[in-house]
């Protein structure tokens, strides 16, 4: 997820989006009713039976926090997933003594494994692209090659939207989208960040494009417990003084049984 603070963002428009402060309270998207109106989907209609799934998820933790119930629903459905991990996330903590990049570099993708076992998502395969943290941009044309590597013209790739606010997952969407292209897959795109710097009814969302997963209650008590792995983003760091990357009022907002989709 990796936040970012008072960062200039991409997202064109009147006014460009950050990532800073506390972001839109979870109450205010609970009780607007445009959420409630968001056309629902179901696991077939999103993907069908016996296609396969590519995830690209920018850092370790998105791909449960964006589709941490897809997954599960994947799974249980047989469908042949594939994650293709962009980084290993070690630019999360700058400056910190506890969190070094070696350190982040290995601790954060053995979560990504623990979570994904918690969500019982056993048959998966993982591909670690290694890219540097923070630096998706510059390395956009070999993680497309990479994805149009692995990817087959029916398949289903998920990539974060593409005006997510966050450079690294926009940069993620453009190599997803330009592999789908190439390959004549189709590219499905999750909104992570959005939830943060949007507000209810925001003119830059495409609300028309979303579409609504709903989650029985186990498959979002297992993501709440997979979430619980990503414990080097739940902690604060007294090195530097900075709280979790990923604190309650973040985690709220992308904890209901509902994800949300971009088509
Ligand atoms: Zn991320």
């Amino acid at each position: 997820m990796a936040a970012l603070n008072t960062k200039k963002l991409t997202q064109p428009g009147n006014v460009a989006p950050r990532i800073e402060g506390r972001g839109t309270p979870d109450a205010d998207w609970q009780r607007w009713a445009g959420l409630q109106q968001v056309r629902n989907i179901s696991l077939s209609e999103l993907v069908p039976q016996g296609v396969r799934v590519l995830i690209i998820a920018p850092h370790p933790d998105d791909e449960v926090l964006g589709c941490g119930g897809l997954l599960q629903m994947l799974a249980a459905g047989d469908y042949e997933i594939t994650l293709i991990a962009v980084t290993d996330g070690s630019a999360s903590h700058p400056g910190s003594r506890i969190w070094s990049p070696e350190r982040l570099a290995w601790v954060r993708p053995a979560e990504t494994t623990e979570a994904l076992q918690r969500l019982s998502v056993d048959d998966i395969k993982v591909v670690r692209a290694r890219i540097q943290d923070g630096n998706v941009k510059r390395y956009q044309r070999p993680l497309a090659a990479l994805i149009a590597r692995l990817a087959q013209p029916d398949d289903v790739i998920f990539s974060t939207w593409r005006y997510d606010g966050h450079p690294d997952h926009e940069a993620t969407y453009r190599a997803a989208v330009a592999a789908a292209l190439h390959c004549g897959a189709r590219l499905i795109e999750l909104p992570i960040w959005m939830w943060h710097w949007a507000r209810p009814g925001d003119p830059r969302i495409p609300w028309h494009r979303m579409r609504r997963l709903a989650l029985d209650q186990p498959v979002i008590e297992r993501k709440r417990a997979a979430v619980r792995c990503y414990r080097s983003q739940l902690e604060s760091d007294d090195s530097t003084g900075s709280g979790p990357i990923l604190p309650i009022h973040v985690l709220e907002r992308l904890l209901h049984p509902q994800e949300f989709y971009f088509l």
